[in-house]
C-alpha cells in the first residue's frame, strides 16, 4: 500500500473528512479496529454517544478497499430515514430498503446493492428474514453486518422485537463480522445479544455514560408558580437575562404548558421562543431560527425540538415537567454542554408529572406496552428520589462502568442534606395539598390499582354503576347481591364523584385491564379470568381475600417497593396480585403468562414469588 493510501484508509482522516471531526470518542477507535480486523463487536453507549461512526466509518473504508456494503438493521423506518439523509448530506453512498418505499424506488435499491454501489444499506429486521432478500445478498456479497437497538433481541429486554430472534442466522449464512449496538442492557441481555447473534469472541467497548461537565440536578416542585420561580433563578444563574453567549432549552411535556411558559418567562423580561409540533413550518422554522442565531437564546420546546439539534453552547436544560422516562430525560439532558464547558440540567419533577405522562401515554399508545410505560415511569421516578450522586445513578441505570462520584450534582454537593431535604419537605408540602385540593374527576395511579383490586376481589361480574357507587361507599341494598357492600374497598375512594368512577372503570377498559360483558346489561370482570363456578359455586382454586397468600405476596410486594423506592403496584399491580392467587403459578413459565408480569418482573421476583406461592397456597 502507498502512504498516500495509508492516509486514505485511516480512520482519523474519514473522521475528519467526511464527518469533520477531530478526535474520536472513548472506545470509538477500538471498536472501528476491532470489525476492520474482522472481529465481531458489542458497544454499549448511551444514545449520542457516537455509536453510528463505529460502522458507518469501517464502511466506507471497506468499500474504499473494493468489499461490498455494509449491511445496517434497523427497528424504525424514520430512523432509518434519518441516517441516509445525514449520511448522504456528506457524500456517502447510503440507501434504505424498505415497505415505505414505492415499488421502483425499492427496485433501483436493489439494483445499487448488486453492482456494489452502496457504502451502508439499512433494512428492516423483517426484511432480513427473508428467503428472496437473503438471496440478493448471496449476490451482493456485504462487508459486515451492524444492528442497531439491539437489545430488542432479548426477551428480557424493554423493547423484544421476536424478527430480532433471527438475525442470528446471517452469522451462518454470510460469514461476516457483525457489530451490535445499544443504549440500554443489562448484563443478562448482553450475554442474550452475544449468544442470539452468534457472535464469536466479541469485543466489548463500554462507553462513557458519565457526563462530568454537566451538574445535574432535580428539584422536588409541584405547584407551577413555584416552578417558575426555580426556572427564572436558574436562567439568571445561567445568564440568560444579559446579552451574551450560551443557550438555554426548557422542555415541557405539552404544548399548552410550553407557550405559558414561555409566555410568562418573556413577561419576566427574558428573550424567549418557543417551539412545538402544534405551530406552523413557519412559526417553528422562525423560533428554531431565532435560537439558532442567538436572537432569543432561551427556547421552550417539547421534545419535538431536539433531533439533529447540535448547538455546543447549551449551558442549561431544565425539564419544567419530568418526562417519561429515564431515557429520555438523559438524552434531552445530554443536549447541554456538548463543548464540554460546565452546563446545568435541572429536573423538576412532582407526581402530577407522571400522571400527565400516563394520560400523554394513553393518546399515543405505539407500540409501547402499558406495562413498558409504567417501568420507564418508575426508572425516571426512581431517578428523581434517589439521593445518591446523579450521574452514578444514570451510569447504573444504563449498564455503563462504574464510576465515581462526580462531585457535582446536587446529591454530591449536597453535603448536609439540604438538597435532599428541600426535596422532601417540597413533596411532602405538594402531596398534602394535592390530597386536599385534588380534583375529583382525576383518580391517581394507586386508586385506579384500588379500582382494580375490588373487581379482582369480586366473585362475579358487576355493572360499572353498581361498582362505582360501592367504591364510593353507597349502601344501597342493591349493591348487596354482587357482594359490593363487602369489599375491603367499599367507600375507598369516597373523595370522587360516580361519573368520574365510571369514567376511570371504562379506562381501565380502554387500557385492557378489565373488560365489558355482555350487551343487553354490560358488567365489567377481570381481563382475561374465567367466570368458572365450580359445581358448588365457588370459584376454581381461588383463595379468599385476606388469606395467607394474599397477606404474604402483599407483604412482599411492599418489602420490595420500599428498597427499590417504588410505589407498590409497580412491583406488581393488585390485578397481577389477584391472578396470582387465583391461578397458583408453580414455574417461572407460568408466572409469565399472568397478565401484569412481564419477563423483566419475572426476572427480578419470580423466584421469589413461586416459593411464596409453594409455601402460603391453598391446601
Ligand atoms: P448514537 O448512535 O450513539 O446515538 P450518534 O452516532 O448519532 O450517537 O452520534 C451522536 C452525535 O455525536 C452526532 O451528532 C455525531 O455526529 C456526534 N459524534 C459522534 N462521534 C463524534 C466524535 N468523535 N467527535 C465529535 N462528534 C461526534
Amino acid at each position: 500500500m502507498l502512504a498516500s493510501d495509508q492516509a486514505v484508509f485511516a480512520p482519523e482522516t474519514t473522521l475528519k473528512e467526511v464527518f469533520g471531526f477531530d478526535a474520536f470518542r472513548p472506545g470509538q477507535r477500538q471498536a472501528i479496529d476491532a470489525l476492520l480486523e474482522g472481529r465481531d463487536v458489542v458497544i454499549l453507549a448511551p444514545t449520542g454517544g457516537g455509536k453510528s461512526l463505529c460502522y458507518q466509518i469501517p464502511a466506507i473504508l471497506k468499500r474504499r478497499a473494493g468489499h461490498g456494503p455494509t449491511l445496517v438493521v434497523s427497528p424504525l423506518i424514520a430512523l432509518m430515514n434519518d441516517q441516509v439523509e445525514g449520511l448522504r448530506a456528506r457524500g456517502v453512498a447510503a440507501s434504505a430498503l424498505h415497505s415505505a418505499q414505492d415499488e421502483l424506488l425499492q427496485r433501483e435499491v436493489v439494483a445499487h446493492l448488486i453492482t456494489n454501489k452502496l457504502d451502508l444499506l439499512y433494512v428492516s429486521p423483517e426484511r432480513m428474514a427473508l428467503a428472496s432478500f437473503r438471496r440478493l445478498l448471496g449476490r451482493a456479497k456485504p462487508a459486515a453486518i451492524a444492528i442497531d437497538e439491539a437489545h430488542c433481541i432479548s426477551q428480557w429486554g424493554h423493547d423484544f422485537r421476536p424478527e430480532y430472534l433471527r438475525l442470528g442466522e446471517l452469522k451462518g449464512l454470510l460469514r461476516i463480522p457483525t457489530i451490535a449496538l445499544t443504549a440500554t442492557a443489562t448484563g443478562r441481555v448482553l450475554d442474550e445479544i452475544g449468544s442470539s447473534l452468534e457472535l464469536q469472541n466479541h469485543l466489548l467497548v463500554r462507553g462513557n455514560f458519565a457526563r462530568p461537565n454537566l451538574r445535574f440536578v432535580v428539584r422536588h416542585i409541584g405547584k407551577d408558580a413555584d416552578r417558575i420561580e426555580a426556572l427564572c433563578e436558574a436562567l439568571e444563574r445561567a445568564g440568560m437575562r444579559k446579552q451574551g453567549t450560551g443557550r438555554a432549552i426548557v422542555y415541557c411535556s405539552t404544548r399548552k404548558k410550553v407557550e405559558t411558559v414561555a409566555k410568562t418567562v418573556k413577561a419576566r423580561g427574558f428573550a424567549a421562543g418557543y417551539y412545538h409540533a402544534g405551530r406552523t413550518d413557519n412559526a417553528r422554522n422562525q423560533a428554531h431560527r431565532s435560537f439558532d442565531v442567538g436572537r432569543a437564546r432561551i427556547l421552550v420546546a417539547t421534545n419535538a425540538f431536539g433531533m439533529g439539534v447540535d448547538h455546543p453552547d447549551v449551558r442549561l436544560i431544565v425539564h419544567f415537567q419530568t418526562p417519561g422516562s429515564v431515557e429520555a430525560y438523559y438524552q434531552e439532558a445530554g443536549r447541554a454542554g456538548r463543548d464540554g464547558l460546565p452546563a446545568e440540567c435541572l429536573l423538576l419533577f412532582g407526581i402530577a408529572d407522571l400522571v400527565t405522562q400516563r394520560f400523554l401515554n394513553q393518546k399515543n399508545t405505539r407500540s409501547t406496552t402499558s406495562n413498558r410505560r409504567e417501568n420507564l415511569l418508575a426508572g425516571i421516578e426512581a431517578y428523581a428520589r434517589a439521593t445518591r450522586c446523579r450521574q452514578q445513578e444514570l451510569t447504573a441505570y444504563f449498564g455503563g462502568e462504574p464510576m465515581e462520584r462526580c462531585g457535582r450534582c446536587d446529591a454530591c454537593t449536597d453535603l448536609d442534606g439540604l438538597t435532599t431535604h428541600l426535596n422532601a419537605v417540597e413533596t411532602a408540602h405538594a402531596n398534602a395539598k394535592a390530597k386536599r385540593f385534588r380534583p375529583c374527576d382525576s383518580p391517581t395511579a394507586e386508586e385506579m390499582e384500588t379500582v382494580v383490586a375490588a373487581v379482582t376481589a369480586l366473585k362475579k361480574p358487576v355493572g360499572k354503576s353498581a361498582l362505582a357507587k360501592a367504591l364510593r361507599g353507597s349502601m344501597a341494598r342493591t349493591l348487596k347481591r354482587g357482594g359490593l357492600l363487602n369489599l375491603d374497598q367499599h367507600g375507598e375512594l369516597k373523595a370522587h364523584t360516580e361519573p368520574c368512577l365510571v369514567d376511570a372503570i371504562d379506562t381501565l377498559i380502554r387500557e385492557g385491564r378489565l373488560e365489558r360483558r355482555g350487551d343487553k346489561y354490560p358488567t365489567v370482570w377481570l381481563k382475561g379470568r374465567p367466570v368458572r363456578p365450580k359445581k358448588d359455586g365457588t370459584l376454581l382454586r381461588t383463595a379468599r381475600p385476606g388469606s395467607d397468600l394474599r397477606r404474604a405476596l402483599d407483604s412482599y410486594r411492599r418489602r420490595e417497593a420500599k428498597l427499590l423506592g417504588w410505589k407498590r403496584y409497580m412491583v406488581f399491580n393488585n390485578q397481577a396480585l389477584g391472578l396470582i392467587i387465583e391461578q397458583l403459578p408453580d414455574s417461572l413459565w407460568a408466572l409469565g403468562q399472568i397478565h401484569g408480569i412481564g419477563p423483566a418482573k419475572v426476572d427480578r421476583f419470580g423466584e421469589r414469588i413461586i416459593e411464596i406461592v409453594r409455601r402460603h397456597a391453598p391446601a
